[in-house]
Formats: C-alpha cells, structure tokens, sequence
C-alpha cells in the first residue's frame, strides 16, 4: 500500500495589535474560505502587546480550533517584528501573511496557493487606487515609494502590501536576513525568486481605526530609506562639491580682480559673505546628520538585540 499522500501545510501568519473589535469577525471570515480547501491550515496569531481583550478573543478562538497558536510579543514590537515572529515559527510547506482587520481578501488563499504550487516562490498582493479621492496617507504613501524607487538599487513595488505567500523556500531565505531595521516589502524585492504580483482592491478595515500612527509610519520610512540606501550621504558629497567649485571660482574672480588691478572692488559685501556662510554651515550640518542616523543604525544593527520577545505561547509545545 503506497502512503497516504500529505496535504499541503499552509500556515497563515496574522500580526494583531488591538484588533478586539475585529479579531473574530476576521477569523470567521477566513474560516469560510480555508474550510474549503484541501490543505492542511495552520493559523500563526501575533499579539504584538495589545492591551484590549484581543489576546482573551484568541484564546477563546484557540480552545475551539486546534489549528491556532498564539505567540505573543512581550510588548509592541511593530508590524514588521510581529510578522518576523510569525514567519520565524512558520513550519509549513508554505506561509501566507495577512492583516488581521479584514483588508486582506480570504477570499485570495485558493489563488495564492495554486501560484505557489505552480512553482512561484514569492506571491505579493498589491494594493490597486480604489478611487480618485486624495488623503494624506496616499500622497504620503506614493512619495514614499518614488523616493526609494529613485534612492535605492532596490525596486520596491508601489503599493505592496504585507499581504503576500512565500514559498518554503523563499521563507527560508527571508529567515536568514536577521537585520533590526527591518522593511519587509524592500527585503523581500531584495531576495528575487520566482516572483508573481496579484493586483487587489483594499476593502475599507471592518471596524476600529488604523494601528499604524504616524510615528509608527515615520519609523517604517526612515528604516526604508536608511537600510536601503546610501544616496543621503551622496547628497552631502556632491553639495560639499559644489561649494567647492564655487570657492575656486571666487578665489579666481578675486585673483583676476587683483592681477587686473581693481583690488577696490575685492571688499565683498557682508550679505553675501553670510549667505554661503549660512548655505555651507546648513549644508554640513545636515550632512552631518545624515551620518548620526546611518551611526544609530549600525550602533542598533551591532547590538545584535532580537527582533521581538516572546512572552507566551500557544499551544505551549515548549519549543
Ligand atoms: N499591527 C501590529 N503591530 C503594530 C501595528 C499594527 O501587529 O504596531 C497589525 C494590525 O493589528 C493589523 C496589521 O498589523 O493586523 C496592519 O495594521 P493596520 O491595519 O492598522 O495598518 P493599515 O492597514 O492602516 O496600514
Ligand atoms: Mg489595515
């Protein structure tokens, strides 16, 4: 008798942060499509330090469904560290990240696995213009992309969401990058593979509001930007350039001026003197800023802290 041929392990890594409000009705949601299928599903739930009763729904949820476990973070880590948790105890042939308020289509799995099988190993979802209409968040949004398109060598797909299925060999690969500063959408261009984009339009989050503040948005940017890119420190190299050019021009201006023998014009005016003056000094200073953050990073990335904590789990397998 041949053996039983195995199903397909698919484990869904879904981060939460004060997602009480949604946490169930996001569950049931993706129950009904996953019921369906014929794979093996594991949910991977990750309190990232929520302080809302979500944990308590997810335990509730767990007590029923053997297919849950439940890490949680010993405090609010961030999206991106949430998510590397979830990964980290990913052990399925095939791993799927999604949001947990609903933005992320279940209804999405059945495609995303059959990619995956077709020998795609990486199946990104992006997020299509629902409509016309301009917020702060999408203008933020569309600079942020064009500018690390331009600055960086890496390619960063505009409106990318971290809502996307990673073969086991991509998950692998991504699991070997063990940087802080983590931006998981920059990362995950920066690997290559097999790759495939599904265009998705964003249902609006089922209730509550975004977990993302604006800190939080700022954060996420500047790890973009500076673990991404060395073009701030290029732009302090080619000023301090140009102003050297400009001094020789102004020595030779004022060499001719002498040589000619119109030394009454050399006594300059004071505005211009402090123009430069207030031009160059801003310009170091800037400059000089740029590197204190690229310091701070490698001073973080040196300390070789872990990414997140861990203070519970479950099933508690003590592994
Ligand atoms: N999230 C998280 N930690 C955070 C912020 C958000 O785990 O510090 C989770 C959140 O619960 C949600 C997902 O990450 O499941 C995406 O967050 P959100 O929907 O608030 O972001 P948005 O869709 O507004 O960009
Ligand atoms: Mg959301």
């Amino acid at each position: 008798m041949s053996p039983k041929k195995q199903k397909l392990k698919v484990d869904l890594v879904i981060p939460v942060y004060n997602e009480s409000e949604v946490v169930g009705q996001t569950y049931a949601d993706i129950c009904r499509v996953v019921d369906a299928l014929p794979y093996d599903f594991k949910f991977i739930y990750v309190d990232d330090g929520s302080n809302d009763g979500t944990v308590d729904t997810l335990r509730k949820i767990a007590d029923d469904d053997p297919r849950i476990s439940l890490l949680q973070l010993s405090r609010n880590f961030g999206h991106q560290a949430a998510l590397t948790a979830g990964m980290d105890a990913s052990r399925g042939d095939l791993m799927i990240s999604m949001d947990a308020d609903g933005q992320h289509p279940p209804e999405m799995l059945p495609q995303m696995i059959k990619l995956i099988q077709q020998g795609f190993d990486i199946v990104q979802a992006q997020r299509m213009e629902n409509n016309r209409s301009i917020s702060i968040k999408k203008v933020t949004s569309n600079f942020f992309y064009w500018l690390i398109n331009k600055i960086s060598g890496t390619q960063v797909l505009q409106g990318a969401a971290d809502f996307r299925a990673l073969s086991r060999n991509a998950l692998n690969g991504l699991r070997s990058m063990h940087e802080y500063h983590r931006f998981l959408r920059g990362m995950i261009s920066w690997m290559g593979y097999n790759s495939v984009i599904l265009p998705y339009h964003e249902p609006a989050r089922l209730a509550g509001v975004s977990k993302y503040s604006p800190g939080k948005m700022i954060r996420l940017a500047s790890d973009a930007i500076f673990s991404f890119s060395l073009a701030p420190l290029y732009i302090g190299l080619s000023s301090g350039l140009a102003f050297f050019v400009l001094a020789i021009a102004q020595l030779a201006y004022v060499l001719i001026l002498w040589l000619t023998g119109r030394t009454e014009r050399v006594v300059a005016g004071w505005s211009s003197l402090m123009g430069v003056l207030l031009i160059a000094s801003g310009i170091i200073m800037i400059l000089l800023g740029f590197i204190g953050v690229y310091v701070g990073y490698i001073f973080q990335e040196v300390k070789r802290r872990p990414i997140y904590l861990l203070k519970g789990k479950l099933p508690d397998d003590g592994e």
